[in-house]
């Protein structure tokens, strides 16, 4: 749930540190995490490819690295890089290969991993018969004086090297040059659609003019401008009466905000990235946009999800179903999810909503913190570091308070209880992970025990061989989860009605089994941790249904106009 894990997707691709420039400062997860532990996960997959795609193609190791550099996207000079380090690396990588021995050997012979001195051994796949020590003595006497050595030695950054200095400028400059001009925080809606732009909150219709947003009230009625960008403006011909007025007027707009975590936000990693049997050049195409995202895909996401899913499911997100209901509603949404958020920072985030109290429709607030609160990066005592009841009482009443002064009158807020991550053992513990169909050598119970020893598991709690553990980290999820059942029993706020809902995941579970599905497929392949697309979509599926019965009033009404609205302007441009 933590941003690092972007280091670990670009980093290894090319062993290159671009996260520095790419990556921007966020989380309050304790310092003690080393951006070193992810380049170590990241080599180990790298590597693991590498080593995959040799034996798939029965290819000596060479051309293995040289398909993968042919598989990569352009962008950011990324294919050309990589054939860069494939000529100064990759004669190493092939020596090292030679011997037999595995990733976890690799990476700790060219110092990608490091164990360091009182720290357990990390490794990912099962140890080498003859001992570790010996093993890894006689690889490292075969790249002694290797220019990766040099490299890793120095701890200077790869770009210290005379001979790379050239092609890191210009992948710095490519870097730079694909980010907008524009400083995306300051101008909260955007005409692009990654870094926060559109695949996070409703495009911009008018990019100069900051009068102009999605979920505000019409503007003299949009007669002469849809200052809303919901697709609806100008006055019909036939009455002289605008469009917005004759549609809209009365029929209760509203917008959906999401204050959510890495699961709001729909954090995935492509299993396609890691899966050498179909691995090919349309494997990467989403790199990019999948970088600049954040390595979440909030424009495919339960909450404010807006373009078709890939997967045969055919339940759509809750925006799109506001969009249904009232097409006066188009592009009102708003994804404010962080990967490590969680309700100690969740004040943070509400900085970063856009809703102006007098000037804009009602919104419904869907607070989603489903499990930071639990989770978190510390090995040891994992149980000290959670939040406790009591610190989320205070944290959570604190951003309601803030929610009241922010949110126009007649608004909605439902508060959504924790996750509960014992399935993750239960479901996973025996599977193999995607790294480890090919060879039946990588389980999620070794998965987690490789991240949790590098400290850079997502959920150590609820990530663990230790059932102890795994117990008393959905002991105190319950216990969040039934305060904010109780705040929401409780407290009443002028601008917005509070709700309640269950993370009711033995429901969506039993919906998916209904469907012909298995419950492991409901959780993300490559980090064995997130809800999925699918789990994604049933979890939206649900919260309508129960939200439809129980309190029909926040969704609003259907509008009358909508085939009307349809008919004059079509798809009201777009998403
Ligand atoms: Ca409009």
């Amino acid at each position: 749930m933590k941003s690092p894990w972007r280091i670990l997707v670009v980093s290894p691709l090319l062993l290159l540190p671009l996260h520095s420039s790419t990556s921007r400062a966020h989380d309050n997860q304790p310092g003690t995490i080393r951006s070193d532990h992810y380049t170590c996960v990241g080599c180990v997959l790298v590597v693991s490819v590498i080593e995959q795609l040799a034996q798939v193609h029965n290819s000596t190791v060479q051309a293995s690295m040289e398909r993968l550099c042919s598989y990569l996207p352009e962008e950011w000079v990324l294919k050309t890089a990589c054939y860069m380090m494939v000529h100064v690396f990759g004669a190493d990588i092939i020596k090292l290969f030679d011997k037999d021995v595995n990733a976890d050997v690799v990476c700790h012979t060219l110092e990608f991993c490091k164990q360091e001195p009182g720290q357990p051994l990390c490794h990912l796949y099962p140890l080498p018969k003859e001992s570790w020590k010996f093993t890894l003595e006689k690889a490292r006497h075969i790249v002694k004086q290797s220019p990766i050595m040099k490299y890793t030695r120095s701890g200077a950054g790869i770009c210290s090297l005379p001979f790379l200095a050239k092609i890191c400028q210009k992948i710095k400059l490519a870097i730079k040059n694909s980010v907008p001009i524009k400083d995306v925080d300051s101008d909260k809606y955007s005409i692009f659609p990654t870094l926060r732009g559109y695949h996070w909150r409703g495009r911009d219709c008018n990019d100069s003019d900051k009068t102009v947003y999605p979920g505000r009230r019409p503007d003299n009625w949009d007669a002469h401008r849809d200052s809303n960008c919901n697709g609806i403006w100008g006055v019909d011909p036939k009455d002289g009466i605008p469009y917005e007025k004759k549609f809209c007027e009365g029929s209760q707009p509203r917008g959906i905000i999401l204050l959510g975590d890495s699961a709001g936000a729909h954090f995935h990693i492509p299993p396609e990235w890691l899966t050498v049997s179909q691995m090919s050049v349309n494997s990467f195409l989403n790199l990019p946009t999948a970088v600049t995202n954040e390595l979440d895909w909030p424009q495919l996401s339960g909450t404010t999800g807006f373009l078709d899913s890939a997967s045969k499911i055919k339940e759509n997100s809750i925006y799109l179903r506001l969009r249904k209901r009232n097409r006066c509603n188009h592009r009102d949404y708003q994804n404010i999810s962080k990967n490590g958020a969680s309700s100690r920072n969740v004040k943070s985030l509400i900085e970063s909503l856009s809703r102006n109290q007098l000037l804009d429709h009602p919104a419904i607030v869907i607070y989603a913190m489903i499990g930071n609160d639990v989770c978190n990066g510390r090995k040891t005592d994992p149980v000290s570091a959670m939040t406790t009841p009591e610190q989320l009482y205070a944290n959570v009443l604190k951003m309601l308070e803030a929610l009241n002064s922010h949110l126009p009158t007649g608004s909605h807020v439902i508060l959504y209880g924790l996750a509960h991550g014992a399935f993750l053992w239960d479901t996973l513990h025996s599977r193999y992970h995607p790294l480890g169909q090919l060879n039946k050598d990588v389980t999620y119970t070794q998965l987690y025990s490789f991240l949790g020893c590098l400290q850079v598991s997502p959920c150590p709690g609820w990530m663990s061989a230790n059932e102890t553990l795994r117990a008393l980290t959905s002991e105190r999820a319950q216990q969040l989860s039934e305060t904010l059942r109780k705040i929401a029993a409780s407290k009443k706020f002028t601008n917005f009605n509070l709700f309640y809902l269950d993370f009711a995941f033995q429901e969506v579970v039993e919906e998916w089994q209904k469907m012909g599905g298995q419950p492991w497929e409901l959780i993300e392949a490559v980090d064995g941790f997130h809800p999925n697309e699918v789990a994604l979509l049933l979890f939206a599926d649900q919260l309508w249904e129960k939200v439809q019965r129980q309190w029909p009033d926040v969704l609003g009404k259907e509008n009358p106009f909508n085939p009307q609205i349809e008919e004059v302007f079509g798809d009201q441009g777009g998403h």
